[in-house]
């Protein structure tokens, strides 16, 4: 005779110690692979797992918590029978012969991109605030050390103004500092640095003869991509050091060329086009785009790309 009783789904344990399912349950995650999974407790203490909402406090904050809870109860019950040191036992002799599992921390910093936009090739002009455009160099310098235009004040160690000439023909052009010249407040410090002063070096140039600065002055956390209008906040201060350096050339570096052109294509489609920035007074800087130093520690064949790039850059210097 065949029974209307509903069987109830069968109570697995997967490959997985006890600590493993408190984390899970703790996580909200009831079941795997569809069936619930079996709570670690001894056989006594089953029918207390049953309804957890009992063995728990109903009052506080944590009852807004239901998969909390559950664990909760989960964790008084194995409490209560030393299952505690059981479980600590398992997750020893397992360690011996399961992989250990790491999950990846979640990224609070993401930010997201925007839509992809056509590359513009008269990029629009910025037009200075008053109190950026009159200021002389020492004073502009001051003025980015002490600026608080965006939130990336509030997380900076120092602002990073940039380094080099003024004037100079050529000017260098990266995203944001990164930690190293956050700390030390000047731009391409660490390893990416030693890099690209060899790059100066293949072209015989040193830093002192070129100037070299971030698009955006501080470091954003966890260097995540500036915001739009980090960028904007910021850009004042690219612009008016443009004009005191009057480069016949710029070299960006990296995804400093997708902010300052104004698109979202990659470094590849952009390198070996003719970009401009156009200065405030209408005057068209030829632009070139090429990877950053960073990615060059990690792609060392894409270098020859870069010299490519730099004997391209220096053409157009020695052409202006
Ligand atoms: Fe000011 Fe630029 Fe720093 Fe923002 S990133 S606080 S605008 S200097």
């Amino acid at each position: 005779m065949v029974s209307n009783n509903l069987i109830p789904p069968a109570l697995v344990r997967p490959n997985v110690n006890g600590l493993q399912v408190l984390w899970l349950q703790e996580s909200g995650i009831d079941c795997l692979w569809g069936k619930p999974l079996l709570p670690l407790v001894p056989n006594n203490q089953a029918g207390a797992l049953e309804k957890p909402e009992n063995t728990v406090p109903t009052s506080g904050k944590l009852t807004a918590n239901a998969p909390g809870r559950q664990a909760q109860a989960h964790k008084q019950a194995i409490q209560g029978s030393g299952g505690l040191q059981r479980l600590e036992r398992e997750q020893q002799a397992s360690a011996s012969h399961q992989p250990a599992v790491y999950q990846r921390p979640a990224r609070h910093f993401t930010r997201q991109q925007g839509q992809a936009e056509p590359l513009q090739k008269t990029p629009p002009v910025v037009v200075l605030r008053p109190d950026v455009g009159n200021l002389d160099w020492a004073d502009l310098r001051e003025s980015v050390v002490a600026c608080t235009g965006c939130g990336l004040a509030a997380h900076r160690g120092q602002a990073v103004f940039g380094e080099g000439a003024q004037p100079s023909d050529w000017m260098f052009v990266e995203e944001s500092p990164g930690q190293q010249d956050d700390w030390h407040g000047q731009p391409f410090m660490g390893k990416a640095g030693a890099l690209f002063d060899n790059m100066l070096k293949a072209l015989g140039l040193q830093r002192e003869m070129v100037f070299t600065t971030p698009l955006v002055k501080c470091r954003p956390v966890a260097n995540i991509v500036p915001s739009k209008e980090e960028v904007a906040s910021c850009q004042v201060f690219l612009q008016a050091q443009i004009e005191w350096v009057q480069p016949k050339c710029i070299v960006v570096f990296g995804r400093a060329a997708n902010t300052l052109l104004l698109t979202n294509e990659t470094i590849e489609a952009l390198r070996g086009r003719d970009c401009f920035m156009t200065a405030k007074n209408g005057m068209q800087i030829p632009v070139v785009v090429t990877y950053h130093p960073n990615h060059l520690m990690v792609m060392q064949a894409d270098k020859a790309k870069v010299w490519q790039d730099l004997q391209r850059a220096r053409q157009i210097v020695h052409s202006a």
